[in-house]
């Protein structure tokens, strides 16, 4: 299995080169050539089994010799062990037709920490063979930084930065990432929004000097490692709702289009998936997208789901890339455009995006009156973004079963679901003495040079 670039003009790698280099060299990011198919047999074959199975059957074909079978699975039943359910992502019914996959039993409470957990395992494994240390440079909106933080600290191969858009996270998410002891991890809050850490992150591994200096590596959803094992719950719940004999629908809040790049996936390699449904908050870029033709960039609008408060929505370059009949020199041209502000998306390109997605936004009204309906209807409290997904799920819901996926666990936006239904949600027990750790970070400006060096003095010391 090879790696190929969205941008057509970086070397083929495997999978483990392409999980440790993040960003391919040409700005693109990894695809596999290939999407394996599994056959109606194989899918009916993973019914009933326990999820880490069900992981491992997917995730393999994807993988080539990167482990021996058996390490494999080490790896993946190391990555799940400290998730709070044992179904690790268990399905709760809402109403006739309408279910949530609850993705918020992981250690920092957020869907992030089914790839997380399991790309700090697999980099641990392929670093241990050959000695090597490696600077993993990362940008969050808030959750994929305290999901690395938990699945990175105290390994001894990595050093991990972290940059946060100062003021801009929820304290539960800021508290996950500076509470860490571990000498190895970093959190940095910068100036700016999420697209500016973005941005940095990329300017980063742009800089090819700098990237071959300190060995860069990257674990945000660009990463295609994480991308993978996000496929997994797409099928362990389908599976469980009666596919590969039935076909079921997915609603997903959206903001960097990982999360729904996987179900993308999980389809493309056979999932019966009816309806792949993209929810966007207030800043509805996507939606916006795929209704008017236009990629148009308009400013960060902050809201109460901040983990989707985004502009410059990454993973749509991989699907962009399919839709373009994976033309490399077409993507790069986009991107081109888009850094002065916005693409128009070919007709061709616009039916292919169509015909894979639905779509549909909610407002900051509509976000908080769900999760008050939602309670008082089925006592399941949703978190803001959870919200936006029941909202715009709701417009799409009709004979084939629709799984809207829960990406956060309420404790986690406690300030935005009290203002909805007037209860502070509890954090689970096991994270209850988060507000009395010490906190450690480090204040950074929007500035490339002054970020650098800020890394080179740390990983020198
Ligand atoms: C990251 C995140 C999202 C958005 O996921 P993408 O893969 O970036 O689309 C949605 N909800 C929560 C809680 C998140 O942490």
């Amino acid at each position: 299995m090879r790696y190929i670039s969205t941008r057509g003009a970086a070397p083929d790698l495997t999978f483990s080169e392409a999980m440790m280099t993040g960003l391919a060299r040409d700005g693109g990011l990894y695809v596999p050539e290939t999407v394996p198919v599994l056959s109606r047999a194989e899918i009916a074959g993973m019914a009933g089994l326990p999820y880490e199975e069900v992981a491992f059957r997917v995730m393999a074909p994807f993988l080539g010799d990167t482990f021996a079978e058996a390490a494999f699975r080490g790896l993946i039943a190391q990555a799940y062990q400290s998730f709070g359910h044992a179904a690790r992502a268990p399905l709760v019914q809402l109403g006739a037709n309408h279910f949530l996959l609850e993705l918020f039993h992981g250690p920092t409470l957020a869907f992030k920490d089914f790839a997380m957990q399991l790309i700090g395992q697999m980099m641990q494994a392929v670093l241990a063979r050959s000695g090597a240390r490696i600077t993993i440079v990362g940008a969050t909106s808030g959750d994929t930084g305290s999901a690395a933080m938990e699945a990175f600290r105290g390994l001894s191969n990595v050093d991990l930065f972290i940059l946060y858009p100062h003021g801009r996270v929820s304290e539960v998410q800021r508290r996950q990432m500076t509470t860490p002891v571990e000498a190895n991890v970093h959190a940095i809050a910068m100036d700016g929004d999420f697209d500016d850490c973005q941005a940095r992150v990329k300017d980063m591994f742009n800089d090819l000097a700098f990237r071959d200096e300190v060995r860069l590596a990257g674990v945000n959803s660009i990463n295609w490692a994480r991308v993978l094992a996000q496929v997994v719950y797409y099928f362990s719940s389908a599976i469980s709702l009666g596919a590969p004999h039935r076909p079921v629908s997915f609603t997903v809040p959206t903001g960097n289009f990982g999360d729904i790049f996987a179900g993308y996936i999980a389809r493309a390699m056979g999932l019966p998936i009816a309806q792949l449904v993209i929810a966007t908050n207030q800043n509805d870029i996507l939606d916006r997208a795929l209704r008017t033709g236009d990629y148009v960039t308009d400013g960060v609008k902050p809201s109460i789901s901040p983990s989707m408060d985004i502009q410059v929505s990454s993973n749509f370059e991989r699907v962009l890339f399919d839709a373009y009949g994976r033309d490399g020199a077409a993507v790069a041209a986009l991107m081109g455009e888009l850094k002065a502000g916005g693409f128009h998306i070919s007709q061709g390109a616009l039916q292919m995006l169509r015909a894979s997605f639905a779509s549909g936004r909610c407002s900051e009204d509509e976000t908080r009156a769900t999760i008050a309906r939602t309670y008082a209807a089925t006592g399941e409290l949703l978190c803001p973004h959870g919200a936006v997904g029941v909202k715009v799920a709701q417009a799409h819901l009709g004979p084939v079963p629709m799984i809207t996926l829960a990406t956060a666990h309420p404790a986690k936006f406690p300030d935005a679901v009290a203002a909805a239904m007037g209860e502070r949600p509890a954090l689970p027990p096991r994270m209850a003495d988060l507000f009395q750790r010490p906190e450690r970070v480090t204040r950074a400006a929007n500035d490339l040079g002054a970020l650098q060096a800020l890394v080179r003095g740390r990983i020198a010391g």
